[in-house]
């Protein structure tokens, strides 16, 4: 098989890295891939959101399969574009990924097939009426730009000024593009997030580890918002009575909702759930694997990925071949020196010779690049270090060994993923 990878992130090295292990791969294109992918994968620079230069290099490269990682050529409809050509792919149309692009098709499609997620207040066009609507919300209040923001378009308001502060930011001064000129307010969860993604082929659908990603920039869930500092995931994470409620209240009713609608889905869809009192809500949806949580379930693959993903564009998914490595597995994400807010790039890495001689841990490369005999930076979120293994206190401390051995200037990373897991299975909670 010749395999074409689009995306340029840790995610996207995770999959390259997979999918070579496969020995019915032979070749691996990555649009536009990075440092670490180049080992890997021969690396094309092409702008990934661009639906026609991708249609483009596939009618010239006739990949067997195409694996996409980020969201916006999916928006963008990429998924349609390549099955059109009958060019084989991992993505859905661009219908369905308004599952993901558009937060109120999201909401009405989960109200429609009644599943469970936060009640709305209202969906709303001008900044006039969503500041209206302000007087009758408790608080605090979830805003929610419509469309893609680059993760900047959800706002959790603790009082009316903040909330009116987002609104004008997001609809009249247009801060978050086009995105952000619709809005929808609806009510703030509580309870444990969590990443849940499955593989669908249209018809059949099968579950990935589950994982938790840590958004936070700093140790104990402080500081801004990132893209993700680190994930994990283990046999613990979800009791089954936990794993069946999500299966029977969210995912199958999703599954059949898509095909009520007529809605064409052959990729990954990812469940972001609050976990709460009152069982699994749905807080979004997006139509790809998340990064970090994609590296943390790749490292406990044990099935070939490239036959699975073929078998889903032919809807031949066999939610059999799935197996998974028993323990967990833990990625920690090393970022540069003022991330998420301004930073510095084309710091040298060093210590990446080293990792490699860790038995079981990979660097897997997010904002890195080649410069001649070196590894540097070159965007805010550098490298995820990933392991699995028998247990989450065997994978943290392979990653954390490892991480003790790399260095570039600015590097900062959390301390504390999977600790608050660690410390509830250690006391056998
Ligand atoms: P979303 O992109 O919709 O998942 O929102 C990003 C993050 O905002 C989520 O991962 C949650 O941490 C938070 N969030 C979104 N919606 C809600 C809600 N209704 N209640 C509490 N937190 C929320």
């Amino acid at each position: 098989m010749k395999i074409l990878v689009i995306g340029g992130g840790g995610r996207e090295h995770a999959l390259v890295w997979k999918l070579r292990e496969s020995p019915r791969v032979d070749k691996i294109w990555c649009v536009p891939g990075n440092g670490g992918i180049s080992d890997e994968a021969e690396c094309i620079a092409t702008d990934p959101g661009d639906v026609a230069q991708l249609v483009d290099l596939a009618d010239k490269l006739k990949p067997d399969l195409t694996v996409i990682g980020p969201e916006l050529p999916l928006v963008n409809g990429v998924g349609d574009a390549f099955t059109e050509r009958n060019w084989p792919i991992i993505a859905p149309s661009r219908q369905a990924a308004q599952l993901e692009g558009s937060k109120i098709f999201a909401k009405q499609f989960l109200q429609r097939h009644n599943i469970a997620t936060a009640k709305m207040y209202g969906a709303y066009e001008s900044a006039q009426h969503a500041l209206a609507a302000l007087d009758n919300v408790d608080w605090p209040v979830v805003v929610k730009a419509d469309g893609l923001c680059a993760g900047k378009g959800v706002f959790l308001a603790p009082n009316h000024a903040a909330a009116r502060d987002f609104i004008e930011r997001a609809m009249l001064r247009s801060e978050f593009g086009p995105g952000g000129q619709r809005i929808l307010l609806e009510e703030t969860l509580h309870g444990d997030e969590l990443s849940f993604i499955i593989l669908t082929d249209g018809q059949g659908y099968a579950p990935l580890v589950p994982t938790r990603d840590h958004k936070r920039a700093f140790d104990g869930n402080q500081g801004p918002n990132t893209g993700g500092m680190g994930a994990y995931s283990s046999d613990e994470l979800l009791s089954s009575a936990t794993l069946d409620a999500i299966l029977r209240d969210v995912v199958e009713p999703t599954i059949q909702g898509l095909a009520a609608d007529g809605i064409r889905y052959q990729g990954f869809l990812y469940f972001g759930l609050m976990l709460g009192p009152a069982g699994p809500k749905v807080l979004e949806f997006n139509c790809r694997l998340g990064d970090p949580e994609a590296q943390a379930i790749v490292a406990r693959m044990d099935f070939d990925l490239a036959e699975v993903l073929s078998d889903a564009t032919t809807s031949r998914l066999d939610p059999s071949k799935l197996k998974w490595k028993p323990g967990a597995s833990v990625c920690v994400v090393l970022a540069s020196g003022g991330y998420p807010g301004k930073f510095e790039t084309e710091k040298t890495i060093s210590g990446l010779t080293d990792v490699a001689r860790h038995t079981g841990v990979k660097a897997l490369h997010a904002g890195t690049k080649r410069v001649g005999n070196s590894i540097v930076t070159n965007g805010g979120r550098v490298l995820g270090v990933t392991a699995a293994g028998p247990s989450l206190d065997t994978a943290l401390s392979a990653v954390y060994g490892a991480i003790a051995e790399i260095h570039f200037d600015g590097m900062h990373y959390r301390n504390d993923i999977a600790a608050r897991a660690n410390r509830v299975n250690a006391a056998g909670d």
